[in-house]
């Protein structure tokens, strides 16, 4: 038994937001990140390697806001953040306000590997970047013409948002990415990447790069990567939250994501989304926003993908 699951952002995703010319494209993005993580899992190699297989694929896809395609600071730049973590081990990297490297989650691993670190952020993990030879690319390799309109809108404002909300132009994207797999040594693990925030300032760090907040894995409970209003992610430490329901009140993967979804995420006003991967095979899929970008393949021939809440 193996399975992977991704997301793409949840949000204001919803079909008068999406032209109908557009939504064959995300779901062809979908498709595509969802193969590339289920051929590494089908040859037997590591959750670890599949959910960096299935962001990269999402980080070089200009849809989603990870990578290129990643939105724009107040400054006009592009500071990425994303993490990983290993179920089996507990082990997990991360790196916060990067710019210029092609695939954040990578860079993220190698730090967990390699850095004796688990998050570095700003100029030293540029640094870090270079020591360890990570692809780098030119400020003009992340430009797309949607997400610098967007930023044009905002930049004289002290005004941030997601990229998926408060913008109903139907041209706009949608977006940060994650995704979590289980192997077939029982093992799972997670990922999150993300450009953040539109027009965010003084350093803005989200949820995605923390672990805890947007990410987690641990074999004995779940693997879990978010999106949503990073701020209110970070109050209540979703992910981890995720799994201590599971671990310390033997709530199933449907029960506590649901809870802290749809329960007390709602309470706190906080849109957004998780997904979620257990060790027995369980995937969940859990948002309080309109829609959420979303998919799962497993090994036992099922396979869903979909934009849209009622679908
Ligand atoms: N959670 C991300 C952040 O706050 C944004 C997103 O999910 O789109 O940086």
């Amino acid at each position: 038994m193996f399975t992977i699951a991704i997301h793409g952002g949840a949000g204001a995703v919803s079909r008068q937001t999406i032209a109908e010319s557009e939504d064959p494209i995300f779901r062809e993005g979908l498709h595509a990140a969802l193969n590339a993580g289920y051929a590494v899992l089908e040859k037997g190699a590591t959750a670890l390697d599949a959910v960096e297989a299935a962001v990269r694929s999402l980080e070089d896809n200009p849809l989603f806001n990870a990578g290129k395609g990643a939105v724009y600071t107040k400054k006009g730049i592009h500071e990425m953040d994303a993490s990983i973590m290993d179920g089996s081990n507990l082990k997990a990297g991360a790196i916060a306000g990067i710019r210029n490297v092609k695939n954040p989650v990578s860079l993220a691993r190698k730090v967990m590997e390699q850095s004796g670190h688990v998050l570095l952020s700003g100029k030293g993990a540029g640094e870090f970047a270079l020591k360890v030879k990570e692809e780098m690319e030119s400020d003009d390799y992340f430009y797309t013409r949607l997400r610098y309109d967007q930023w044009l809108k905002v930049r004289h404002t002290d005004f941030y948002h997601l990229d998926h909300i408060g913008d109903e132009t139907p041209d706009r994207k949608f977006g940060t990415v994650g995704a979590v797999a289980l192997d077939q040594h029982g093992h799972i693990a997670a990922a999150t990447s993300t450009g953040g925030m539109i027009n965010k300032q003084f350093g803005r760090i989200g949820d995605s790069p923390l672990i805890g907040c947007g990410t987690y894995a641990n074999d004995e409970t779940c693997a879990i990567s978010c999106t949503g209003h990073g701020e209110y992610f970070i109050r209540a430490v979703v992910a981890y939250d995720v799994s201590c329901l599971m671990e310390y009140k033997g709530l199933s993967l449907k029960e506590a994501t649901e809870k802290v979804m749809l329960d007390k995420l709602k309470k706190m006003q906080a849109e957004g989304g998780l997904i979620g991967a257990d060790a027995k095979g369980n995937i969940s899929l859990c948002f309080n926003a309109i829609g959420m970008h979303r998919g799962y393949r497993k090994s036992d021939g099922s396979s869903y993908v979909a934009l849209y809440g009622d679908e």
